[in-house]
C-alpha cells in the first residue's frame, strides 16, 4: 500500500512537473509570437498621412524614390475628394495593406463611407490597394479595367519580389464598373472623365470642377523622374498640351507634391522632350542599349529624383522596342 502510494505521488509529482513545464513553454511561446506580432505590425506601417488641398481634397503623398522594402511600395499619391455624399477616392495604392490603411484613415477622419473609388491606370502603386474597397463600386476606363483584369497578377507578383511583406494577402482586385470620358455630377460635385495616353495605354485623368483640382496620373510627376516602361513618349507630350490647357487651382501629379502652376507640367515635358530626342539621336548614330545607357543627363534636370536610375531603367525598357522599330 504505502509503496504503491509512492509510486502514484512520483507518478503525480513527474505529471505535475511535466504539465508545469509545457505551460511555462507555451507561455514562452505566446510571448515570443505576441512579441513578433507586436514588432511584424509595428514594421508594417505606411504612417499614413493626408495633406489638404483646398476645400474638401486630400493628398496621401508617397516617396519620390523606387519601389523598395524600406517604402513598402508607397511611391505614389492617392487622394480622395470629401463631397456631401460621402468619399471619393483616387487611386488605392500598392497594397491590401495601404487600401486598408488609406480606407481606415478616411473612414476615421470623414466620418464619412467611401461611395466611389477611381483608378487612373493599371500601374501596381495605383491600384493594388482596390481590394480594400470591394464592397464599393470601382471605376475607370474600359481599356484600363482590360489591363488589370489580364496583367494585374502578374504585376501584384512582380511587386512582391519588390517590396516582400508589404504585400502580403494582396491580390490584383480590377475595377468592376465601366466609366466613359464626360462629366458626370458625384455627391454635388460635377467630375470630368478624361482619357488620355502615352504614360500607358490608357490614362485617366480627373478633373473636379467644383473645386478646381486636377488628378493628372502619371502624366504629370513632380519634382521625380518620369517612369516610362509602357510609354509612348509622343503621345504623352500631347496629352501633357492638353493638360495645361485646363484651368485648375491645384494640380495632383501621380507622384510628387501637388503644385498650384504649371511647374511640374513643364518639368515632365522637357525631361520627356529631351529624353525622346536622346534615344532618337543615339538611333541615328547607331548605338545600342548598353551605350544609350551611358549618355550623360543632362544637369538641369538635377531636381528630378532618381534621375540616373530612372534614366538608365528608361533606356532598358525603351529602347530595344526603338531599335526593332527603326530597323524595320
Ligand atoms: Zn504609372
Amino acid at each position: 500500500m504505502n509503496s504503491s502510494n509512492n509510486v502514484s505521488s512520483f507518478a503525480q509529482r513527474h505529471a505535475d512537473y511535466i504539465s508545469r513545464l509545457l505551460i511555462a513553454s507555451l507561455l514562452t511561446l505566446m510571448l515570443v509570437s505576441i512579441n513578433m506580432t507586436v514588432s511584424y505590425a509595428s514594421e508594417l506601417d505606411y504612417k499614413l498621412v493626408a495633406e489638404p488641398v483646398g476645400k474638401g481634397t486630400y493628398v496621401f503623398i508617397g516617396s519620390t524614390k523606387y519601389f523598395s522594402r524600406k517604402n513598402g511600395g508607397n511611391i505614389a499619391n492617392a487622394a480622395y475628394i470629401v463631397t456631401n455624399g460621402g468619399v471619393i477616392v483616387i487611386d488605392t495604392g500598392s497594397s491590401y495593406l495601404y487600401g486598408k490603411q488609406m480606407r481606415e484613415y478616411i473612414e476615421s477622419t470623414t466620418g464619412l463611407s467611401i461611395i466611389k473609388v477611381f483608378n487612373t491606370h493599371h500601374h501596381p502603386d495605383h491600384f493594388l490597394g482596390n481590394q480594400a474597397f470591394k464592397d464599393v463600386s470601382i471605376a475607370s476606363l474600359q481599356e484600363i479595367v482590360n489591363t488589370i483584369t489580364t496583367q494585374g497578377e502578374a504585376l501584384n507578383n512582380n511587386l512582391y519580389l519588390l517590396v516582400g511583406d508589404w504585400m502580403k494577402e494582396t491580390e490584383a482586385y480590377p475595377p468592376t464598373e465601366v466609366v466613359t470620358p464626360g462629366i458626370i455630377t458625384i455627391g454635388g460635385h460635377k467630375i470630368e472623365i478624361i482619357a488620355l495616353d502615352g504614360h500607358t495605354d490608357s490614362d485617366m485623368t480627373i478633373y473636379d470642377h467644383t473645386t478646381g483640382v486636377l488628378f493628372a496620373g502619371d502624366l504629370i510627376f513632380h519634382n521625380r523622374t518620369p517612369a516610362v516602361a509602357n510609354a509612348n513618349i509622343k503621345n504623352w507630350l500631347e496629352s501633357i498640351s492638353k493638360l495645361q490647357k485646363l484651368d485648375y487651382k491645384y494640380l495632383v501629379a501621380g507622384h510628387g507634391p501637388v503644385t498650384t502652376d504649371e511647374r511640374a507640367i513643364i518639368q515632365t515635358r522637357e525631361y520627356l522632350s529631351w529624353l525622346h530626342d536622346t534615344l532618337q539621336s543615339a538611333l541615328d548614330s547607331g548605338l545600342d542599349v548598353s551605350e544609350a545607357i551611358q549618355l550623360t543627363v543632362p544637369d538641369r534636370f538635377k531636381e528630378l529624383d532618381i534621375l540616373h536610375e530612372e534614366y538608365k531603367r528608361g533606356v532598358l525598357q525603351l529602347y530595344p522596342g526603338m531599335e526593332q522599330a527603326y530597323f524595320e
